[in-house]
């Protein structure tokens, strides 16, 4: 179902914001779902992803959503955060909670400016919002690469839903509407933050890449023996956050995961899983 609302400067194209896809996680309550997609067309906003939404479609969603019903149909849906953002060269997570998770923390417009960086270089960005109850489990947190908190109250600090995704969108549009000239210290890792985007030859690698980087590294990890009887998870925590804050390219995921794949052959043939590389004759 189309909107019949006419077309306004917000629904002209953006390209920067076209690129960015608004990705709810669980949502419980379908007005929540509506009300973020009129939050998101007033914005100028129009790609929503669903993950596993609990009720939807539902007509609650349609009501709330007034004029953006357009959104709501073209909304997405996926069963996981994984295959959501598996596309994505930025995934950042809002959540109410500040400061109990080991990742970067970035305030809306710090985090939105990140975003347009990304996407202004023509690589899609993931913003994920989680449940009404319970927010985002530490696992969907896992899966970004920094935190967004909006800095509330903190003796009441949860946003409604739809609330939190308003603020993020107008961060974003005011922050397109910013002429692209004005410096961004906000982009991934440094090299980009140095504003000289020339010593980077290859975007930043997608969600799935490093996803397939982080699962070689956790076998690789166990074959090395290197949590000698620990708990993996939490060494595991620790190297996301520093290769997430690296902001690697893609090729340079390649250069690692070679790396790995030589460190696990050394690996199994210390434990005699493979025999030993013969010698060059002279
Ligand atoms: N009770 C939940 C709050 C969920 S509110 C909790 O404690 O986590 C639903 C979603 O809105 C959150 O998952 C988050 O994505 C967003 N949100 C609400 N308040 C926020 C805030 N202060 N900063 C950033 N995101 C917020």
């Amino acid at each position: 179902m189309a909107s019949d609302s006419a077309p306004t400067a917000s629904s002209a194209p953006n390209p920067p914001l076209d690129r960015i896809r608004i990705v709810l996680v669980g949502t419980q309550h379908p007005g929540n779902i509506g009300s973020a997609a009129r939050a998101m067309k007033t914005m100028g906003l129009s790609r929503l992803v669903l993950v596993a939404p609990e009720r939807f479609p539902h007509p609650e969603a349609v009501a709330l959503a007034a004029g953006a019903s357009d959104v709501l149909d073209t909304a997405i849906r996926f069963e996981t955060l994984a295959e959501a953002v598996a596309d994505c060269r930025l995934v950042l997570g809002c959540t109410a909670r500040s400061r109990r998770i080991a990742l970067e923390e970035l305030s809306p417009r710090a985090g939105a400016a990140r975003a347009l960086a990304t996407a202004d270089s023509g690589a899609d960005v993931a913003v994920v919002f989680g449940r009404e109850r319970t927010g985002l489990e530490n696992d969907e947190l896992q899966l970004c690469h920094a935190a967004i908190h909006i800095p509330a109250n903190p003796d009441y600090s949860s946003l409604n839903l739809a609330a939190a995704v308003q603020v993020l969108a107008y961060e974003l549009r005011t922050g397109s509407l910013q002429a692209p000239s004005e410096p961004v210290d906000a982009s991934i890792g440094s090299r980009q933050q140095e504003g000289r985007p020339e010593l980077r030859s290859e975007p930043p690698a997608t969600h799935a890449e490093l996803e397939g980087f982080f699962s070689q590294l956790a076998d690789t990890l166990d074959a090395i023996d290197f949590h000698k009887g620990r708990t993996p998870a939490a060494a595991i925590r620790k190297f996301r956050r520093l290769f997430l804050r690296a902001g690697l390219d893609a090729r340079e995921v390649r250069l690692l995961r070679g790396m790995l794949a030589d460190a696990q052959r050394m690996a199994d043939i210390a434990h005699g899983r493979l025999p030993p590389p013969r010698k060059p004759e002279d």
